[in-house]
């Protein structure tokens, strides 16, 4: 097997074996072993189990034209096999669509991130609806039957322009508590803007969040560009935390602060229905509030308006498939 280990390029190496996944297995000195488990997924185990209490999977490109996130995670790998970087904690990698990777889209056929926690069963096959069902596999062997504490941080940028550039969205919980400490962590990797989701997902975070318990967060972390054109200093912060969190085994003490943070809900998920459904207000910036009682989008059977002033508009996009979420709108909340 031809990995160079000083300058190990995961996401080259993926692009290069899609058609023929290179799925192999070896160590690295006596420090970590390696688990290629299929296309873009990857295990890293230090070899020093006693000292992993966290299970942490790190994803990125569930969306393939997201490219920072990309390149933020691709670094971090090279860095841990030419040893610059230690492992302390068992890492599932997931590259998560790499066909759309390769033609600088979204998604090829669907979108990836409207098919986990299950959404795949239903589909006709492509592309898109086996990676979900791989991903789904592999995530299961990684967090099922593991005592150890569960993390899961899908790294994103967003097509809009946003009103608040770096957000996380927080998947919707059922009976479980928010926990202050991961928030502190998000809050360390630069993003302050936590959306707070109201309702069942197939999203990746939803999926690890409600079949095993991890504390788990979508990540959007500014604008989609072409490889080559990020600006590293706009992921400083989420680059050392990551790094961070990966090599060091204490857990942070820092206080939790509500005041630290723009707490986000959901009020309303609005679903485009039918082919007659159009947005009222002009082409917004994410977190773009109105006054109460705008009219934000119509259908062929309903229309919604706000319901209270300063009400914010997120992920509008009115080409999403029929029956899919067209927006969120949200207003500022708490979490306590
Ligand atoms: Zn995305």
């Amino acid at each position: 097997m031809n990995i160079s280990f000083n300058k190990f390029n995961f996401l080259e190496k993926t692009l290069e074996t899609i058609d023929s996944p290179l799925i192999t297995s070896g160590q690295v000195k006596d420090s970590f072993s390696y688990n290629l488990l299929g296309n873009g997924i990857m295990l890293l185990k230090p070899t020093k189990q006693n000292e992993s209490t966290k299970s942490i999977l790190l994803s990125c490109a569930v969306h393939g034209n997201e490219t920072a996130p990309i390149e933020i995670i691709n670094k971090i790998i090279t860095d841990i096999f030419s040893l610059k970087l230690s492992i302390k904690h068992n890492i599932l990698f997931i590259l998560g669509n790499p066909r759309s990777i390769i033609a600088k889209k979204r998604f090829t056929i669907e979108n990836l991130n409207r098919l986990f926690n299950g959404k795949w069963n239903d589909k006709a096959e492509n592309y898109e609806v086996l990676r979900a069902k791989e991903i789904e596999k592999h995530v299961d062997s990684f967090f099922q039957n593991v005592s150890s504490e569960k993390l899961h941080y899908d790294l994103h940028t967003a097509i809009k322009p946003s009103i608040h550039e770096k957000f996380a969205i927080y998947p919707f919980l059922h009976e479980r508590e928010y926990n202050e400490e991961q928030l502190v962590f998000i809050k360390d990797c630069g993003v302050d803007n936590i959306l707070l989701a109201n309702s069942p997902a197939t999203t990746f975070s939803y999926h690890t969040s409600y079949n095993y318990k991890a504390h788990a967060f979508t990540v959007e972390l500014g604008k989609v560009k072409d490889f080559g054109n990020n600006d590293p200093q706009d992921f400083i912060q989420v680059d050392k935390s990551l790094r961070e969190l990966i090599s060091n085994d204490e857990t942070r003490k820092k206080q939790f602060s509500e005041a630290d943070f723009n707490i986000y809900k959901v009020v309303k998920e609005i679903i485009k229905n039918s082919a007659e459904f159009k947005f009222h207000v002009d082409d917004t910036k994410n977190f773009t509030p109105f006054p109460k009682s705008t009219l934000i989008s119509s259908d062929k059977n309903d229309e919604y308006r706000t319901l209270s002033d300063n009400e914010r508009i997120v992920f509008p996009n009115k080409n999403v498939a029929l029956g899919q979420r067209a927006a969120f709108m949200v207003s500022k909340s708490k979490i306590k």
